[in-house]
């Protein structure tokens, strides 16, 4: 059976085919620059050398038939015809409070999904538009919706709920979401079976350290907590998010600025976190060699991240009572040793200790704390297209 996995953006889309007989990746790739001048669609075939096809690619539509032509294609494709298809399985950012867990797409959740859009203001209309351009270019195929905020749909309330009126809450909903949620599922579970115990005997904290950075508290195999909140904004700082701010900055800065509450968005979103404090860029690379090199602002940047993330690990420990595990995952958690090392310093009195050797790791699922350490902390690359090709067949098998 091959499935789908599509994670459309506003201007992006990504894609993967599974087989899901070995969940093995027949082929993915990216269109970029959709409705932009440049736009392209980069294609590769497992095991062998991507393509890159320059064409104008004006809306999801046309993406979404580049897509298939791909799959198609005489030497880089891998189907030879679009029956082989059976389901299609989206990324979709928001949920609401309507979806705890993935659905198949019908018109009552594409309706659900269009009430969550000024929730995601960003990112389900982008989502809802790669649905109906799939829907217009296979009609008949199955396709199911895996939300990033449905892992923490398990949050108590107490953890959940903002201090504002509540009837605020009762209106509009306003509260906690939390996103990245099928990454931290992921993870979770893995490290549950590379340290072979139960998921639901342990309790874990996992940072998702990536351009968004978010960090969850996963009691039992459920998030009891995340960094994130109602929107993708807050938590550690980020590559251009800031992170954790005290709401009055805001209207501070629009009373001394002259500012709107979009211009406001804008820099909260956009110009700030590791960009914003640096100076330098919101990749953390250049801004460890920034750092390196004697960069104070990039130094300073560094720490905040790493300080910011500490913190949640305390926390989060204290929300759990206690901690067995700490994941890494995603560009950052994977990728750099020295960031892993700055987080866990300083919460040996947790019983977090690193292995200096065993740290020296980008990208492979390994236990990196020291042997006679009280808790284990992980590297697990993350996996959220699997989790959604699974839990696409899952729903379309049942
Ligand atoms: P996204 O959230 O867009 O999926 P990623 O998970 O790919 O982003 O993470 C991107 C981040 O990972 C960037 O800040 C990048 O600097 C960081 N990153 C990737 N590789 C490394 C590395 N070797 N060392 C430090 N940071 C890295």
């Amino acid at each position: 059976m091959k499935v789908l996995v599509l994670n459309c953006g506003s201007s992006s889309l990504k894609y993967q085919l599974f087989s899901m007989t070995n969940e093995e990746v027949l082929a993915k790739g990216l269109v970029e620059r959709i409705g932009i001048e440049g736009s392209r669609i980069k294609h590769s075939k497992t095991g062998m050398d991507a393509v890159t096809i320059n064409a104008t690619i004006p809306n999801h539509k046309v993406a979404i038939r580049m897509v298939l032509d791909a799959l198609l294609d005489a030497s880089h494709g891998v189907i030879s015809s679009l029956e082989e298809l059976k389901a299609v399985g989206h990324r979709v950012v928001h949920g609401g409070e309507k979806f705890a867990g993935s659905v198949l797409i019908n018109h009552e959740v594409i309706a659900a999904l269009q009430e969550c859009v000024p929730l995601a203001p960003l990112h389900n209309p982008a989502n809802l538009m790669g649905i109906e351009a799939m829907t217009e270019a296979l009609p008949n195929i199955p396709q199911v919706g895996v939300f990033d905020t449905a892992f923490h749909q398990t949050m108590p309330s107490h953890a959940y709920m903002y201090g504002v009126p509540y009837h605020y809450y009762e209106k509009y909903r306003v509260r906690r979401y939390g996103f990245h949620g099928t990454s931290h599922y992921y993870v979770s579970q893995r490290t549950a079976e590379l340290l072979g115990k139960p998921v639901d005997h342990l309790k874990i904290v996992t940072c998702h350290l990536g351009n968004g950075s978010s960090v969850t508290a996963v009691k039992n195999g459920h998030s009891i907590d995340t960094s994130m909140g109602f929107s993708p904004l807050p938590g550690v700082i980020m590559g251009t998010r800031c992170g954790d701010v005290d709401p009055t900055l805001l209207f501070y800065l629009a009373e001394q600025e002259g500012l709107d509450s979009k211009a406001l968005a804008h820099i909260l979103n956009k110009e700030s976190g590791i960009q914003g404090i640096s100076g330098v860029s919101s990749d953390l690379r250049d801004v460890e060699e920034a750092a390196a090199a004697g960069n104070s602002r990039a130094k300073l940047a560094e720490e905040m991240l790493y300080y910011g993330i500490r913190k949640y690990i305390g926390a989060y420990a204290a929300a759990m009572g206690g901690i067995d595990a700490l994941v890494f995952t995603a560009g950052i958690g994977e990728n750099s040793v020295v960031a892993r090392e700055k987080v866990c310093a300083g919460l040996e009195f947790l019983g977090i200790k690193i292995d200096a050797e065993k740290n020296k790791v980008r990208g492979k699922e390994r236990i990196v704390s020291s042997d006679d350490a009280r808790v284990s902390v992980l590297v697990v690359p993350t996996n959220e297209e699997l989790v959604i090709a699974r839990d696409t067949k899952r729903i379309i098998d049942r």
